[in-house]
């Protein structure tokens, strides 16, 4: 049997074991084909079908109502930080951004270079602990959208409940926390996400978005920049990532055939109890960073008493297989990201580990 680590990075992160071994069956001969999937056209129907069958599987496990469109682009989640103010914040108005951590950060000062932002609602007096309540958030009519983080990816947070933008458009980052429980898309107007968390590779970015929203863009944004170009080609106006695109495909059965994404949450709740428990129950020698309302069930982040400790930490855990642990250079600490893919096992082999390091160091 294959010997897999202990994985827990942050992304690009773990990938189903079984996508993986698919992927190698059909690595240089692609269902018979006799080429591999990034040997052929685009344009080619074997690689047409792949497209249209992922973008279908998106639609149907997340319940995305009719009238939204999903798309494949490339450039990250990044880009998007970029091409929604080009695309949708038009002069005269302004965008609220709930900073939340520094994902949501990047984003509005990213929007900032292309029109006016404001801060609907932030979380930085308490230092990112706690997802602001969805009521606190300030939604004005004439807001040209206003944007969320789901997930905190460094910060380990994630909101519990979405707000209600009522008519202005809610547009959410849901970058590392697509697909880890059902969502209500209605409640959205646009979604993106980079697939290197819990759906596939990096080198694509999904987005779910309202028809109204891709119909025009601006007439000065650049053609790759333009959300209009990708949605009118269904996202094969110029060369798509065929490789990510393919590996997300797999991704998306592998989630549909575990019983999509309420066993997606129940098993990613099963999975973070344990180590949240590990942390609650350890006297005060672990420190969880978020408020328990706030936390992620994608991305835990927890402290020891000292630098040191943290260190050795670590480095006992790395000799025990575990990887990905140490924390975001931006917050330091400690940080086991927990996405669809990481096994229950290895969950369970950290809670133990953290229980075993505890009672020898505290
Ligand atoms: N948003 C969030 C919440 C993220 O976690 C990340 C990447 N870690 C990004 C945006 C940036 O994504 P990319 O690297 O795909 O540009």
């Amino acid at each position: 049997m294959t010997k897999r680590a202990y994985n827990f990075n942050a992304g690009p992160a773990a990938l189903p074991l079984e996508v993986l071994q698919q992927a190698q069956e059909e690595f240089v001969d692609f269902r018979g084909i006799g080429m591999s999937i990034m040997e052929i056209s685009h344009r080619s129907k074997e690689y047409e079908q792949v497209n249209d069958e992922s973008q279908s599987l998106v639609k149907e496990l997340l319940g995305v109502p009719d009238g939204y469109q999903v798309l494949f682009l490339q450039g990250g989640a990044s880009t998007q930080f970029a091409m929604i103010p080009m695309n949708f914040l038009k002069p005269g108005t302004a965008a609220g951004y709930v900073l939340t951590g520094s994902w949501a950060d990047k984003a509005a000062k990213e929007a900032k270079g292309f029109g006016e932002i404001y801060v609907a609602a932030s979380g930085e007096a308490s230092g990112f602990r706690a997802i602001p309540a969805p009521g606190d958030i300030e939604v004005r009519p004439d807001a040209a959208y206003v944007h969320i983080t789901s997930n905190e990816t460094i910060a380990g947070s994630q909101y519990a409940a979405y707000p209600d933008t009522g008519s202005v458009p809610l547009i959410g980052d849901l970058s590392s926390d697509i697909m880890c429980r059902p969502i209500d898309v209605s409640k959205f107007d646009f979604i993106y996400a980079g697939a290197q968390k819990n759906l596939g590779p990096s080198g694509v970015t999904v987005v779910i978005a309202r028809d109204e929203l891709l119909q025009a863009s601006p007439k000065h944004v650049p053609t790759m920049l333009r959300y209009d170009t990708h949605a009118k080609s269904k996202s094969l106006y110029n060369t798509p990532p065929v490789y990510s695109v393919y590996i997300v495909n797999l991704v998306l059965k592998w989630i549909k055939s575990h019983g999509g994404l309420e066993a997606m949450e129940r098993m990613n709740r099963d999975k973070t109890k344990l180590i949240y428990d590990a942390i609650d129950g350890s006297g005060g020698f672990y420190r969880g960073l978020v408020e328990p309302g706030s936390r992620s069930i994608m991305n835990i982040t927890f402290a020891l008493g000292s630098e040191e400790l943290e260190k050795r930490f670590i480095q006992e855990s790395e000799k025990q297989g575990f990887v990905g642990l140490k924390g975001h250079r931006d917050v330091g600490h400690l940080r086991a990201s927990t996405y669809n893919a990481v096994p229950y096992e290895s969950c369970k082999a950290l809670a133990d580990f953290m229980n075993d390091f505890r009672q020898r160091n505290g």
